[in-house]
C-alpha cells in the first residue's frame, strides 16, 4: 500500500459539512468562514513515548489526537468546523491504521467535524492535528478575562488520568474495574465542547486543563493580571474516591490525591471564570449540556495563588507544579 492508497482508503471521505467548500485531494482545503465568525485555530502534536505509551489501542489513539485538539476550541468557546492530520507512521499496517481511523472518525462525526487534509509521511509514530472552529467575532472566550470577585470554577473531575498513569506505570495499584474507568479518562477523553459554547457569553475566562490545573490556571492569573484562591479539598479524583470506598486495599495518601487532582495532567476538563452574579446562568449552562460543574475558588486582585485545605488552612501550592516538556 502506497502513500496515496493509504490516504484514499482511510483519510478521504466525503467532507459534506457546512463551510468545507473543498476537502482531501487537492493542495489545499478550501473553507468558507460564515459571516460575521472569526476562525479559532489550534493544534496539538502527541509523540509516542512521550504523550501515549507504545502499543497503545489505536482507536483510543484516533479518538484522543481529535480530542485534545477539540478541548482547546472549547476552552475558546469556539464550534468545530474541520481539523488536518499530519501523520508520521514506521510502517503502513493496515489493521492498526483501520482501528486508528475509527477512533478518530468517529469523534469527528460526533462533532461534525470533518478531516479536510493532512500530511503522510513516515517516522517515528507521531500525530498532529490542527482544528478549525468559528465564533462569534469577539466573543472568544480568553486566558485574559478573569476579574477580581470572580467564581473559579472546573467541569467534571480531576485527576483520574494522573490516577491512570500512575497504575500503568506500576506506582499504584487499582482494582481493575477501576484500573479501566481510569485508563479510559486517560486514553479517551471527553473534550468539553458544549460546554464551552454555553459559557459564551456568560465566563469571563476559561482554559482547558492539559498539564495539571494549578500550573493552567497559573496561566490565567498572569493573563488576568489577578490572584486566586483554591480549595484543594474539592478537587479529588472521582475513580481514588471509589477506591478508598470500596476499601480495596488501595487508601491513598491525601497528599498523592492532591498531587493527581492539582497536579496530573490530561484531564481536559474546562477551568473557568464567571462573575459571582451569574452564578445561576452557570449553572443553568452546565445543566443544560449535562456537565458537572464545580466551584473550586475565588479570583482575587492581589497576585498568586493560594491553596487552602477544607478548614481553610493555607497549603503550598508549589507542591503542586504541573509537567514541563523542558522544565
Ligand atoms: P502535497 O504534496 O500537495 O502536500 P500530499 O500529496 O501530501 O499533498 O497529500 C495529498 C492530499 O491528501 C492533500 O489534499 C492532503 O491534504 C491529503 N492528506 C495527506 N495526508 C493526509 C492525512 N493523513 N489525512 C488527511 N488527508 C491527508
Ligand atoms: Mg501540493
Amino acid at each position: 500500500m502506497g502513500e496515496f492508497d493509504l490516504i484514499r482508503r482511510f483519510f478521504t471521505r466525503p467532507a459534506a459539512a457546512p463551510g468545507v467548500a473543498l476537502g482531501v485531494g487537492d493542495d489545499c482545503a478550501l473553507l468558507q468562514p460564515t459571516p460575521g465568525m472569526q476562525w479559532a485555530i489550534s493544534s496539538d502534536m502527541l509523540v509516542e513515548g512521550r504523550h501515549f505509551f507504545a502499543g497503545t489501542d489505536p482507536q483510543r489513539l484516533g479518538h484522543k489526537a481529535l480530542a485534545v485538539n477539540l478541548s482547546d476550541l472549547a476552552a475558546c468557546g469556539a464550534r468545530p468546523r474541520g481539523f488536518t492530520l499530519a501523520l508520521a507512521l514506521p510502517e503502513a499496517n493496515e489493521a492498526w491504521l483501520q482501528t486508528f481511523a475509527q477512533g478518530l472518525l468517529q469523534l469527528a462525526d460526533a462533532h461534525d467535524c470533518p478531516l479536510v487534509g493532512g500530511d503522510t509521511t513516515r517516522g517515528p509514530l507521531n500525530l498532529c492535528v490542527t482544528v478549525f472552529g468559528e465564533l462569534p467575532t469577539g466573543q472568544a472566550l480568553l486566558r485574559s478575562g478573569a476579574r477580581a470577585g470572580d467564581d473559579l470554577y472546573v467541569s467534571g473531575h480531576l485527576g483520574d488520568a494522573r490516577l491512570a498513569l500512575e497504575a500503568l506505570l506500576g506506582r499504584i495499584q487499582l482494582p481493575q474495574p477501576l484500573l479501566q474507568a481510569a485508563q479510559w479518562r486517560l486514553e479517551q477523553p471527553t473534550p468539553r465542547v458544549a460546554l464551552g459554547l454555553a459559557l459564551r457569553g456568560i465566563a469571563s475566562s476559561a482554559i482547558d486543563v492539559s498539564d495539571g490545573l494549578l500550573g493552567d490556571l497559573g496561566h490565567v492569573l498572569r493573563a488576568s493580571g489577578t490572584g486566586a484562591t483554591v480549595d484543594a479539598s474539592i478537587a479529588i479524583t472521582l475513580i481514588a474516591a471509589c477506591a478508598d470506598s470500596e476499601g480495596a486495599n488501595c487508601q491513598f495518601d491525601l497528599d498523592f490525591l492532591r498531587q493527581c487532582a492539582l497536579a496530573g495532567g490530561d484531564d481536559y476538563e474546562l477551568l473557568f471564570t464567571a462573575p459571582a452574579a451569574l452564578r445561576s446562568a452557570v449553572a443553568q449552562a452546565a445543566q443544560a449540556c449535562c456537565t458537572a460543574v464545580t466551584r473550586i475558588g475565588r479570583i482575587e486582585a492581589e497576585p498568586g495563588l493560594r491553596l487552602v485545605d477544607a478548614q481553610g488552612q493555607a497549603l503550598d501550592a508549589r507542591r503542586y507544579a504541573s509537567f514541563d516538556h523542558f522544565g
